[in-house]
């Protein structure tokens, strides 16, 4: 294939329609959807299972309550009309990973219809798109439909051994795991009006934080309990109707959601600027290869030939009990942003790092009340920059390190009244984070606080200036990028133990003298 055009260029001519279909495990809940096995995630094979997750014949299924309040929580929290009358399908299926044959699901009255989440795309991902006003902050805000959240089962895993990546092909033995067969599944699907890969990423991360906020599922993409398929056509600006979709099936990042659906993006681009058409497959991306696999090509859309199942009663949810479950709807990461924004004067693109996080907003609360108005700014930089940086480099969580709240409360205050200057705050918190060290004690023994003495600096910086009067000069004719050489000296006479700021303020009023 020719090389393909970047997005930007692509997007001057087309518009891409990108429509995402969300799985979730509802890993917090104890028992299975339809019988009273327990769920387990790495148990001993086949040790969780009935007749009824085996599918024998006989066997009666029962739904689980907590299940339907999970879904009816993620329906009340994404905007969704709640559906009161709906049923369960068969849907015809044949796979060993189910013994029964058919999955059982909902038919085209889902528990939840008609939804919506807002998205705020950041400066960086607002590059995707042109043809959008931009916040002050070079955000955007945008509204993405949620068509239905619907109530289904997830099937058991098969383990492919002899071949090469456990795949079936070359295969000498394919075994199969029923613990999972039966596991409560919720799918969302959204309504095709995302329109760049990072509108997607960002839905997916929106939706993320919801379902953990709410305790539905532990939300991991590495696990598989989150996952979704991504489905992008292309069509001319101006033009209304869809072009043919490709979808990428089983994806278990962020990342690979955002670049799969870029790679098709570009790929689409290049065929039909070629002249090809687009055919209806599923396609796989590899993300080592970089590029998108064909899997499978739909000619004629899938016959599942669902019914209702015969076996479960249609369901009527009283107003009492939808009422029942939005009680329990805990505050919704908008709402937390709103407060933040509200309560700790924060600017919105601060409160949206820190709520993006639970473990972010959550130690952020606890500091904050120690601490006055004017030092929150201080402490939310503290954790969206630094501390996010430690945990992504240490690729591990707030909890896996040795920081309290109250070690942070302390390195705040001092920071703020200027005893710790910001090379000297990160030392500290770093210290702080892998061992858990004494602030105070550490501060002394390092002996990290600056001089209060600012006259001995005032002095040397006014030597620097004596000594060096060319450089003095050529700043005053405009060379103004000479303030580097001069803190730079300062830097390095004091050996980092001034503040970066003071020194630069103290610098540029003498030489503007
Ligand atoms: P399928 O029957 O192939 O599963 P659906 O109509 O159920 O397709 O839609 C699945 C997902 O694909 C939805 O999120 C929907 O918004 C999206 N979608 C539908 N048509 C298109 C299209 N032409 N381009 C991009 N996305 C689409
Ligand atoms: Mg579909
Ligand atoms: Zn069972």
């Amino acid at each position: 294939m020719k090389t393909m055009k970047e997005l930007p260029e692509i997007f001057k001519d087309w518009e891409a329609v990108i429509g995402l279909e969300v799985h979730a495990e509802l890993t917090t809940l104890n028992t299975k959807m339809f019988c009273g096995c327990a769920q387990s995630f790495g148990d001993e094979p086949n040790t969780h299972t009935c007749p009824v997750c085996l599918g024998m014949p006989g066997a009666l299924p029962v739904p689980n309550k907590a299940a339907i309040e999970s879904i009816i929580l993620a329906g009340l929290a994404t905007n969704c009309d709640i559906e009161k009358e709906t049923m369960f399908y068969r849907k015809g299926y044949f796979y060993p990973d189910m013994s029964k044959n058919f999955q059982t699901t909902q038919g085209p009255k889902a528990f939840c219809m008609r939804g919506h989440l807002n998205l705020n795309i950041d400066k960086l991902g607002a590059k995707e798109r042109t043809d959008i006003d931009l916040n002050e902050d070079g955000s955007y805000d945008t509204r993405i439909g949620i068509e239905r959240i619907h109530m289904e089962e997830d099937a058991g895993k098969m383990i492919h051994v002899g071949g090469s990546e456990g795949r079936i092909s070359g295969a000498k033995n394919s075994f199969v795991d029923y613990n999972r067969a039966g596991t409560p599944l919720i799918e969302l699907v959204t309504l095709p009006e995302l329109r760049t890969p990072a509108e997607a990423r960002a839905f997916m991360q929106k939706l993320r934080q919801v379902y953990l906020t709410l305790g539905i599922s532990d939300c991991s993409m590495e696990k598989g309990s989150l996952r979704c398929d991504g489905n992008v056509s292309l069509r001319r600006h101006g033009e209304t109707k869809f072009g043919t979709k490709t979808e990428l099936k089983n994806i278990n990042s962020f990342k690979n959601l955002h670049d799969g659906l870029e790679y098709e993006i570009k790929r689409q681009c290049a065929v039909l600027e070629d002249g090809g058409t687009i055919l209806q497959e599923t396609r796989h991306w590899s993300p080592s290869d970089k590029k998108t696999i064909v899997m499978r090509v739909k000619e004629t859309a899938d016959d599942y030939r669902m019914f209702p199942d015969p076996d479960l009663a249609p369901f009527s949810l009283t107003d009492e009990f939808i009422d029942g479950v939005r009680a329990k709807l805990p505050e919704l990461p908008d709402e937390k942003i709103e407060r933040f924004v509200s309560d700790f004067e924060l600017d919105s693109s601060d409160a949206r790092a820190l709520v993006a996080d639970f473990e972010f907003s959550e130690l952020f609360e606890k500091c904050a009340s120690e601490l006055d108005k004017s030092q929150l700014k201080k402490l939310s930089n503290l954790i969206v920059n630094n501390i996010a940086a430690h945990i992504k480099d240490k690729k591990c969580s707030i909890k896996d390190t040795k920081l309290e709240p109250q070690h942070l409360v302390e390195i705040v205050k001092l920071a703020s009244d200027k005893t710790l200057n910001s090379n000297s705050t990160k030392k500290v918190l770093e210290a702080v984070l892998d061992k858990g060290v004494d602030v105070a004690e550490f501060v002394d023994n390092q002996n990290l606080a600056q001089s209060t003495d600012s006259s001995e600096i005032d002095a040397f910086c006014k030597q620097l200036l004596q000594y060096n009067p060319d450089k003095v000069a050529a700043y005053k004719n405009g060379k103004t990028g000479l303030i580097g050489f001069f803190m730079g000296q300062v830097m390095k006479h004091t050996q980092g133990s001034v503040d970066p700021e003071s020194a630069n303020e103290l610098l540029t009023k003498l030489l503007n003298e």
